[in-house]
């Protein structure tokens, strides 16, 4: 097929809770893309949990299977829904997309905007994304509970040749994540994989480190650190922590990939927060984070004009003094989603 031809698809899950509202800040960028030229196609979806308590539905395998053949690229709000109490239909929705499309990469850069306290800073974090501590079901019994992680050599090396790729691409530093001194199985996996790399990519400075003294130096002071690379359970509490470096939940943007390109559709944007249903519905969330996932999105599909005129659109909008309520502002989703747009060129 001639790559000339390609027409990029792209499904929208919008989700839930504020997912569907910072979704809508996030859709025009497609069509504003399209304006300029670029040959994308984009196509709405229902999953979440209106869809799934009318349906009894969490996502279909044909409708998974449409999404892994005949389209490249998702954007994802966020699912998740206090009428679903225990979460089943987040679960067979973004884990089965996570696991089944083998989007092992979760990237989830931090750079805090100037004039702000963390200014000039540039960390990101590559996480593991479909195994570790959140995949298998533990056990409970009274007075006894069991959790399983697992790590398998395949993930974790794609994981950390992602990782060394980006630090050698940026000449920065690497430090992996571990707690291989008590995790001996799982970590120690990590730490020869990533002892193996190392010794292929010596122009990178890598090194491990162990977890806590690690969390222990960011809060000291992040400057030195470049790409951190960590499992699942490890990246998620590391990127939590590197959002709020940066201006807190609503900002944060993630994007994740397969780097083997099992199948057609091997990209997933969504921003770090979750549904966040203690603000849903009022027009509260901030879609910075929504925004700038697709901007990693653009920027992953090769349209880096794009890519970066939306970044600069967000940072000029900051730099002007809108925010809303999260960062002590008085505007809704759409209102700064409106302002961000007008920024565009
Ligand atoms: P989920 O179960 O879907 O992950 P959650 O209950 O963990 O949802 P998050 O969405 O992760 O909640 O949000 C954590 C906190 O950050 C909440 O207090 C939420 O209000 C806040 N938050 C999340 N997203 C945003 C946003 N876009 N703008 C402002 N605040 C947000
Ligand atoms: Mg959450």
């Amino acid at each position: 097929q001639d790559i000339l031809d390609h027409i990029t698809r792209i499904a929208l899950i919008p989700g839930d809770g504020a997912g569907p509202e910072v979704m809508a800040e996030a859709e025009p960028l497609l069509e504003w893309a399209r304006a300029r030229g670029r040959r994308l196609e984009a196509e709405r979806l229902p999953y979440g949990a209106d869809h799934f308590l009318a349906t009894g539905e969490t996502l279909p395998e044909a409708a998974y299977a449409d999404l892994r053949d005949r389209f490249d690229a998702i954007l994802f709000g966020a699912v998740g829904d206090p009428r679903v109490p225990d979460g089943r239909h987040a679960e067979e929705i973004l884990l089965r997309l996570r696991q089944g499309l083998e989007l092992t990469v979760n990237f989830r850069p931090c750079r805090p905007l100037p004039g702000t306290r963390m200014a000039g800073l540039h960390l990101e974090v590559f996480r593991e994304n479909t195994e570790g501590a959140y995949c298998l079901q533990g056990s409970s019994e009274p007075g006894r509970a069991v959790d399983l992680a697992v790590h398998t050599e395949g993930a974790v090396r794609r994981l950390l040749e992602a990782a060394f790729l980006r630090a050698r691409a940026r000449g920065c530093t690497l430090t992996l994540a571990h707690k291989a001194n008590v995790l001996k199985h799982g970590h120690g996996l990590w730490l020869r994989v990533f002892q193996d790399l190392r010794a292929a990519h010596p122009e990178v400075p890598a090194r491990g480190m162990h977890a806590d003294a690690l969390l222990c130096a960011l809060v000291q002071d992040p400057a030195p650190f470049g790409v951190i690379a960590a499992d699942n359970y490890l990246g998620d509490l590391i990127s939590d922590l590197t959002a709020a470096f940066a201006g807190g939940m609503g900002t944060a943007p993630s994007l994740s990939w397969a780097p083997h390109r099992p199948f057609r559709c091997a990209v997933l944007a969504e921003p770090v927060h979750g549904s966040a249903p203690d603000i849903a519905g009022q027009g509260l969330a901030n879609p910075v984070g929504m925004i700038l996932s697709t901007a990693l999105l653009f920027r992953h599909l090769g349209w880096e004009t794009e890519a970066r005129a939306v970044e600069e659109a967000v940072a000029a909008t900051l730099r002007d003094g809108a925010r809303t309520s999260d960062l002590g502002g008085n505007l809704s989703t759409g209102e700064m989603g409106t302002a961000i747009r007008e920024q565009l060129p």
